[in-house]
């Protein structure tokens, strides 16, 4: 087996630079030179894993085949190498210290005293070479979570300079993400920061090999020099990355600043061919240069940090650019729409997704939302919550049980169309006890749901403990809500879909996970399309 080498990639200055982006970038790149790449995140918080945040604290949560609730910089990594991650790819302080602890209760650390050195960074060092050592990749990149000289980062980077050390010449390296800040009343870009971020570094033991610096400005000559100079790096590995329009540019300013060449050769590889941007840059034109424009209302309560929704906003990006239209995400806070605003706020949408959540704050203006997709045959689609809120609705308004609800919001309800899942009645624990991760759907034959997948088996991810209650699945259908995706094994409704309408469809599932530059998610697509029609109407 060929050794596998190994890129960390940290961060200085101030967070939100960008590194999973970077990251990303990176791999792509390299995968494109047809190097089997992966990228893993760690993370310094303590929480196991952020399936228990909020989402106003990261962002979304992303979740992977395998039912891991995972760092949302795991769906940038699948959305540009088009390959699925796991468990593996996202370790926090919290699972380390988790493992390492159970170990010590075992009885594994013979008496000794348990400690940060050398108990936790072995534990760090082992999972940062576990997908390595699966022998499925020759390059795998770590990012490290959080700010160099963050107290809780220190375990990461003690590990990485281990590591580093243990692997050897050229097949470890580092690159460390800064900031050049430009100072508007000086007219200048600044490298002090850079270069204090550097030395925090190299008190740590570990000298930068690459530095990507994040600006506002192109960096001229002199100044890349200077940073070359002081952060003690080549200068060819002094690599700029300028605000781009789009992340997905990302990886074609890379390839122009030498990034992957530069990598390659610290860790001793070939080149190989140029990278094979085709199909990226073919989805980049279509993204560019749209013919058609429509607004999409996504309907959330966590609509004030774009974040929270990422892997959607991300979708309609992929369909957008396979329908060759710019989408407009208009978010709107669920809970301030009432049956009195609704039209109002509705008036220029195109097509209205009721977006996934947990309690009970909004729900109200979701449900009104639904009523207004449905009454004014506008596309709708709705996610996980938004699919039970659509159950919900059409309980209410047209079987007319007033008080239908899902039990997560009233326990009281008289007709309880949404309830907890048989298997989750006996879970107390919040920490990763959903029905997560992918589940078998069987599509039903001429259903809508069937004409998007154009198959009658699909695979879709989960996180969610509540379900349709299938005591009202005949009441439902025969008034025109059809179920038309089932679980093969639970009979569990995944789809509900209505007939009489242009394009009205809920699932149970996150399609927005498995939404890739290479393969745009149909229904994300359908529905896309499905917009574009209707406005042309
Ligand atoms: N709160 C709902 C449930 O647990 C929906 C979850 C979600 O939208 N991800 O079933």
């Amino acid at each position: 087996m060929n050794q596998v080498k190994y890129i960390f990639v940290t961060g200085g200055v101030t967070s939100s630079l960008g590194k999973g982006i970077i990251a990303a970038s990176l791999a792509k790149l390299l995968q494109a030179r047809g190097y089997r790449t992966t990228i893993q995140k760690f993370d310094p918080y303590i929480n196991v894993d952020p399936g228990t945040l909020n989402p106003y604290e990261h962002g979304e949560c992303f979740v992977t085949d395998d039912g891991a609730e995972t760092d949302l910089d795991l769906g940038h990594y699948e959305r540009f190498l088009n390959f699925p991650t796991s468990q593996a790819n996202n370790v926090t302080t919290g699972r380390v210290y988790l493992s390492v602890i159970e170990k010590e209760r075992r009885g594994e650390f013979l008496g000794k005293t348990v400690q940060v050195v050398p108990h936790i960074t072995n534990e760090i060092k082992e999972r940062m070479q576990l997908l390595g050592n699966t022998g499925n990749y020759d390059i795998v990149i770590t990012e490290i979570g959080g700010t160099v000289g963050d107290i809780e980062s220190l375990p990461y980077i003690e590990s990485v300079r281990q590591l580093v050390w243990e692997l050897g010449e050229n097949n470890g390296i580092v690159i460390h993400l800064t900031l050049v800040p430009y100072l508007a009343a000086a007219g200048e870009l600044k490298t002090k920061p850079t270069q204090h971020s550097v030395k925090t570094l190299m008190e740590s033991g570990i000298k930068a090999d690459i530095l990507v610096c994040r600006t506002e400005h192109e960096i001229s000559d002199e100044l890349r020099n200077k940073l070359a100079l002081f952060c003690n790096v080549k200068r060819e590995a002094v690599i700029q990355s300028i605000d781009a329009s789009t992340i997905y540019e990302v990886p074609n300013l890379m390839l122009e600043e030498g990034l992957d060449v530069v990598a390659l050769k610290k860790l001793d590889l070939p080149k190989k061919s140029a990278p094979d941007l085709k199909n990226w840059n073919v989805f980049l034109h279509r993204l560019k240069n749209p013919k058609h424009v429509v607004n999409i209302g996504l309907i959330g309560k966590y609509v004030e940090l774009q974040d929270s929704y990422k892997s959607i906003l991300e979708a309609f990006i992929h369909a957008g650019a396979a329908n060759e239209t710019k989408v407009n995400v208009v978010s709107v806070h669920s809970e301030y729409i009432d049956a009195s605003n609704v039209a109002d706020k509705f008036r220029d949408l195109d097509g209205i997704l009721v977006a996934p959540g947990f309690g009970e704050r909004g729900i109200e203006g979701k449900i009104e939302a639904v009523r207004y997709a449905r009454e004014n045959n506008i596309p709708f689609l709705g996610i996980c919550l938004g699919m039970q809120m659509a159950v919900i609705e059409y309980a209410r308004n047209v079987l007319g049980y007033k008080d239908a609800n899902s039990t997560e919001m009233n326990g009281g309800t008289s007709h309880p169309v949404i309830d907890l899942m048989e298997e989750q009645k006996s879970i107390t624990d919040k920490g990763g006890t959903m029905r997560l991760g992918a589940w078998k759907c069987d599509l039903k034959d001429n259903t809508l749901a069937q004409k998007v997948y154009n198959t009658n088996s699909i695979l879709e991810r989960h996180r969610h403990r509540y379900e349709f209650n299938g005591d009202y699945l005949e009441e439902l259908e025969k008034a025109g809500l059809k179920a038309s995706g089932t679980n093969p094994d639970t009979g569990l409704v995944e789809i509900v879909e209505i007939e009489k309408h242009p394009f009205f469809i809920g699932v149970q599932y996150h399609p927005e996970y498995k939404s890739t530059v290479a393969n745009p998610h149909p229904l994300f697509v359908n529905f896309v399309a499905a917009t574009v029609k209707a406005k042309q109407k």
